[in-house]
């Protein structure tokens, strides 16, 4: 059963279809699926939908409005999900399923303490992100987007100094966070760098994939230190919040390429714009950035050396609906009763 609450002139009628179905579960979704996803979420007799059809994230006021008496949720990494959200769902809530691998937008202490399973999309996007973060590592080295800019603008020369980047032979690599997506864009890297390149980590554990990557664990300093090209690939908390600032940019290569494809919020950005305006750093390249969307005229935007794409890591059709497959699948479990198939372990990892 389906009520759309984006399109106001059909509400009435989908209304009022859910009052013979209203001891059904009632599922919220907070944004269209790609197609097959939709259909299959909507094909899904035993539970009431409810979702949100504009373009974009559900503006907060409504999310809080819709969620009130709901059984599950499907949400996005748009969606905050805090106290004043679950409280809002009310005491009928059975599980919250995000559709994305990272949960930085859940206060898992919540769901702590109100025992409800939080699930997730975990490998199924691995690919898609490393893809791209292997594009901002080339499209940062070779200044891909001072090349657009300058054909755009009839500026393009050829000289023998003109337009000059960085090749990646010989150099080392620097991941952060050798997880799923950190060692698959090690993996995609490694041919690049060549036999004489390094590999190393930093983590808090030893990951038993480094052997058969060549990576070696280092401590931060060192990592940054030593790169010449920096992936952040790890998940924001409380420990990797901001841990990209200014004194930590004082320590890097000068020519250093730095990538972040995780989370915004482990860059200080205004530190960032510091750094940059002072001359320090090779080059940039980010699918992540606080806030996003970003404002146009942000100060960011006006280096030419840095390229910023609009957090489309994961943004191929395949994965988006692998993602929401899965998301489906833990938010249909959540509310039937049964064990969640990606549950993210909110007891035992606050990650
Ligand atoms: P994962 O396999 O769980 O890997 C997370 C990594 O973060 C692990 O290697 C972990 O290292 C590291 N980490 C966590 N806390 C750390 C800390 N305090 N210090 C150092 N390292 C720490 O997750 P994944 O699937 O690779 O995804 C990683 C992140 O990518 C997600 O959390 C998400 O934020 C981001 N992401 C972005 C996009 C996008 O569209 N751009 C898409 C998907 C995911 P240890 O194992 O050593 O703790």
């Amino acid at each position: 059963m389906l009520r759309n609450f984006g399109r106001s002139k059909l509400f009435n009628i989908f209304c009022s279809r859910n009052l013979y179905s209203s001891m059904a579960p009632k599922v919220l979704l907070t944004q269209i699926l790609p197609p097959d996803s939709q259909k299959l979420i909507e094909s899904a007799k035993d539970i009431e939908l409810v979702y949100w059809d504009k373009t974009g994230a559900i503006p907060r006021e409504k999310f809080l409005e819709l969620a009130k008496g709901v059984d599950g949720i499907l949400c996005m990494l748009t969606d905050k999900i805090d106290s004043e959200l679950l409280d809002a769902a009310g005491p009928n809530l059975k599980v919250v399923s995000t559709m994305s691998v990272g949960y930085d937008h859940v206060d898992l202490s919540e769901f702590r303490k109100r025992s409800i399973p939080l699930g997730h999309t975990p490998g199924v996007l691995t690919d898609a992100v490393a893809d791209i973060t292997v594009l901002l590592v080339l499209a940062a080295a070779r200044r891909i987007r001072e090349g657009f800019r300058a054909v755009e603008k009839g500026e393009w020369i050829w000289s023998p100094t003109w337009m000059l980047g960085v090749q990646l032979t010989n150099k080392t690599i620097g991941i952060v966070g050798l997880g799923r997506i950190g060692s698959a864009t090690a993996l995609r890297l490694k041919p690049f760098i060549g036999n004489n390149g390094k590999i190393i980590y930093f983590g808090r554990v030893e990951k038993p994939i480094a052997s058969s990557l060549g990576a070696t664990k280092v401590e931060f300093d060192t990592l940054i230190r030593e790169s010449d090209v920096i992936c952040i690939c790890c998940a924001l908390n409380e420990e990797t919040k901001e841990m990209f600032n200014y004194e930590v940019f004082k320590k890097m290569k000068s020519n250093v390429i730095l990538v972040n494809t995780a989370r915004g919020g482990i860059i200080r950005q205004d530190d960032l714009c510091r750094a940059l305006s002072e001359g320090m750093l090779g080059s940039v390249g980010l699918d992540v950035v606080t806030p996003e969307p970003l404002n146009p005229n942000d100060p960011l935007l006006k280096f030419d050396k840095v390229t910023v794409v609009p957090h489309i890591g994961s943004g191929t059709l395949e994965t988006r609906t692998m993602m929401a497959n899965i998301a489906i699948e833990n938010v249909l479990s959540g509310v039937r009763g049964e064990t969640l198939p990606h549950a993210v372990e909110v007891n035992f990892d606050t990650k």
